[in-house]
């Protein structure tokens, strides 16, 4: 900046010559003009109108004029300034309508395009039905337990009383887990029931226990239309002072009637397993026909095969062995213990004629079975 001087004249000052001061609006106004976008137009901004522009320096040279020419001058600087600010402000909105617009065609959703070519999935109806059973016996005070599939021998079968020499510990019916060096005798087995979760839940709990255990199990069946190596079961376990054949009767009328309606009746046939004493095969009524297809050739039932009842699973009375190899004294507790196969279940409650669907894992096997909350 100058320093006041009476004889300055502000045509010697080469800035604020009137041709200057036109040469420097001018391309401003060129460049404001060239300003392809808003980006661009910010640039120009800084450039012709901040504080180290041409126009902003010729103006801080005004103030050193003598009092005479400094009108002059900032007229004529004033408004070559006010020009660029116009053009700039119109520029500005040149350039947001274009971008406005750019953005709508840009941005446009087509509206009829199909919103759904993904197509939705369902959970599986074992699940779902392994679900419902588990939340019968949740409502009655039992909780949910789980337990590991790769199992050690001794919970898979020892624990439950079945003997060293027991058909079910041999390579045809047991998945058997080598050991890191290979070894056969590993002592670990894919377990074959989910009964190793009682034993291990009577290890972990004080009595009183009340437990339902769903899981996946294995054995070295084939897959085809009736058998599967990896399969489910349900298995619940109650241990208390003084429990019966009785309270295991009512449990078991109470599922019944939970899964497949009121009134239906239940029945207990003698049998054998290690881990029960005594031990029964339980049927239920048939919930399609109530018995009343059984002799009626014109009344066939599919579900029970016109004999009025359908076999579910097996149950006793929890052998005094099993209690003591896990720590519970029989002499002060009993209990019980029911078992059967979701997918056996799912295929008569259903009417799915073969194991193969639920195991390929297609969707349109499940979709039909629909949501259950
Ligand atoms: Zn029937």
């Amino acid at each position: 900046m100058s320093a006041p001087n009476k004889s300055y004249d502000p045509v010697e000052v080469e800035a604020l010559k009137p041709e200057e001061v036109a040469r420097m609006r001018d391309e401003a106004l060129a460049a404001v003009a060239a300003a392809a976008d808003l980006e661009a137009l910010r640039e120009v901004k800084t450039a012709h109108t901040g504080d180290r522009s041409p126009l902003a320096l010729a103006n801080r040279e005004i103030g050193a004029l003598p009092p005479h020419a400094k009108a002059d001058a900032g007229k004529r600087v004033g408004q070559a300034r006010g020009a660029v600010n116009q053009a700039l402000k119109a520029r500005q909105v040149e350039l947001e309508a274009e971008r406005d617009a750019r953005v709508l065609v840009e941005e446009a959703v087509d509206v009829t395009l199909p919103y759904d070519r993904t197509p939705p999935g369902a959970r599986h109806p074992l699940t779902t039905l392994a679900e419902r059973i588990a939340d019968v016996f949740v409502a009655m005070g039992y909780e949910v337990a789980e337990g590991p599939e790769v199992e050690a021998e001794w919970f898979n079968f020892d624990a439950l009383n079945f003997l060293p020499d027991h058909p079910a510990r041999t390579m045809q019916d047991t998945f058997f887990v080598a050991g890191p060096g290979g070894e056969a005798e590993s002592g670990v087995v894919l377990r074959t029931h989910t009964s190793p979760v009682q034993a291990r839940s009577m290890i972990d709990r004080e009595p009183p226990v009340y437990i339902v255990c769903p899981g996946r199990v294995f054995r070295t069946d084939e897959l085809d239309a009736t058998h599967t190596p990896v399969f489910h079961q349900i298995e619940l376990l109650a241990i208390d002072e003084g429990l019966t054949m009785a309270d295991l009767k009512g449990t078991l009328d109470h599922m019944v009637q939970a899964l497949f309606g009121e009134g239906l009746r239940t029945r207990l046939r003698p049998s054998y397993f290690p881990f029960t004493e005594p031990s029964a095969e339980m049927d239920m009524e048939c919930f399609v026909c109530h018995g009343e297809s059984v002799g009626d050739p014109d009344r066939p039932c599919r579900t029970c095969s016109s004999e009025g009842w359908i076999e579910l699973g097996g149950c006793g009375m929890v052998n005094p062995r099993v209690l003591t190899a896990c720590g519970i004294d029989p002499e002060k507790y009993s209990g019980f213990a029911f078992g059967f196969g979701i997918e056996r279940m799912l295929m008569f409650r259903h009417n799915v004629e073969d194991m193969r669907d639920m195991v390929e894992g297609d969707v349109r096997f499940a979709l039909p079975f629909g949501m259950e909350i």
